[in-house]
């Protein structure tokens, strides 16, 4: 590479992490009342559109925090989040081992008004009934509330991994630790929003929906289906970050595109979703002020996406398509033999290089067996590589988790 061209490079990786990572620039929509303002409740509040979630009747903000984050030690940023009128709040018992929703609870100890204005959803793994009352019960005790608007069962890849537990949502309503009930997911998305959407008694989801997904057959049939069976759509996962690092120019390409229409990719991607009115509202991890008041920004901006908005996004979809994880894990794990589940694992090869949080990808890591963690090098691959849509080079990825997370 010649002088000019490394120059060039890093020149633009430096512009990339400083306007597209941050989502926060100076010609890019600003900081609602500037960072760090405070802004009365009620006043700017008011400003932040909200949707209906499906059936349940509950209108909330397009903007949900998600509290995948050392909330204990953010207390400012959930008081400015409600301040901007970010009023949708999700937790999960997973997110620090319960150090989230021990967050959210102290807050709400200190401002205990704050909590009718909050809706308010935290999640457990998939388990039996039995241990998901003792989980609900303990995450209740740690967020300081006699319930939650929603709970989730969290990160099912089956719909039949919560055909059991029924009964006990419909006794924990009548107990009124929940109003409504449902799963997060962000494998075979598709199938479980179909079975959802034929099931009769699911209120709620939150589901890996972006970009790179939003305009596929079946992703269109099922959120369809969905909406027409009433059930509240949250979308998480909306920058749909890869495996692989986009090349910096093609990365730079996309930023200087929308910089030019006065919003960040990172805004911009966040707008793409939104334009679709059944999707309710948007979780996203934000966690420093920076991060919150683009989102903010984002979230109140009334501009519209046009064609060429979305075209650059389909075009830098298709150029980085064999980066990114679509979350179809059926597929390769059938062609492992069900040996390893390589769309967890590329989920957190994902936390790894796009959120650049190791600690959280060696966490959601350690979480997979002992023996699917020891034989990651071990599996023949090739079947699952030529069956993978997105043309993934997955051994290589197996190999490079193994390296990085165990
Ligand atoms: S590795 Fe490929 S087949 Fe497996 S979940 Fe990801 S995109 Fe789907």
């Amino acid at each position: 590479m010649d002088n000019t061209k490394k120059q060039q490079g890093v020149t633009r990786r430096g512009f990339i992490r400083t306007v597209g990572i941050g989502g926060v620039a100076a010609t890019a929509l600003g900081i609602p009342g500037g960072a760090g303002a405070q802004a009365p409740a009620g006043g700017q509040a008011a400003a932040m559109p909200k949707r209906k979630l499906g059936k349940t009747g509950a209108e909330v903000s397009i903007l949900c925090l998600g509290g995948m984050f050392d909330t204990v030690n953010n207390q400012l940023l959930l008081r400015q989040a409600l301040n901007w009128g970010v009023t949708y709040w999700d937790t999960a018992e997973g997110y620090g081992n319960g150090l989230s929703e021990d967050g959210f609870g102290r807050f709400f100890t200190r401002y205990p008004e704050a909590r009718k204005d909050i809706f308010l959803v935290t999640k457990f793994r998939p388990s039996p009934p039995d241990k998901l009352s003792e989980a609900l019960d303990k995450g209740l005790k740690r967020l300081q509330t006699d319930y939650v608007d929603v709970f989730f069962t969290h990160g099912i890849s089956d719909f039949n991994q919560i055909a059991g537990v029924r009964d006990w949502a419909e006794q924990m309503k009548k107990a009124g630790k929940f109003k409504f009930f449902g799963f997060s997911t962000h494998a075979n998305m598709e199938d479980c929003l179909l079975a959802a959407s034929k099931s009769g008694w699911i209120d709620s989801v939150m589901f890996t929906y972006n970009f790179r997904l939003m305009n596929t057959p079946k992703m269109k049939e099922a959120v369809d289906a969905c909406t027409q069976a009433g059930i509240g759509l949250t979308s998480f996962k909306t920058q749909a970050g890869g495996q692989v690092k986009a090349d910096s120019e093609t990365e730079f390409k996309l930023v200087q595109k929308f910089l030019e229409r006065g919003f960040t990719d990172k805004q911009a991607k966040l707008k793409a979703v939104w334009e679709n009115p059944h999707i309710a509202s948007i979780c996203s991890q934000m966690p420093n002020l920076a991060y919150l008041s683009a989102n903010v920004a984002a979230a109140r901006d009334l501009k519209s996406l046009a064609q060429s908005d979305f075209e650059a996004l389909d075009r830098f979809a298709s150029e980085t398509r064999s980066g990114y994880c679509a979350g179809c894990g059926r597929i390769c794990q059938a062609a492992v033999g069900g040996k390893v589940p390589v769309n967890d694992v590329m989920r957190c090869l994902m936390y790894y290089r796009d959120y650049g949080d190791r600690e959280l990808a060696r966490g959601v890591f350690a979480g997979l067996p002992e023996e699917v963690r020891s034989r990651l090098t071990g599996v023949d691959y090739s079947k699952a590589e030529k069956a993978c849509p997105q043309g993934l080079a997955i051994a290589a990825l197996m190999a490079e988790a193994s390296d990085l997370l165990a």
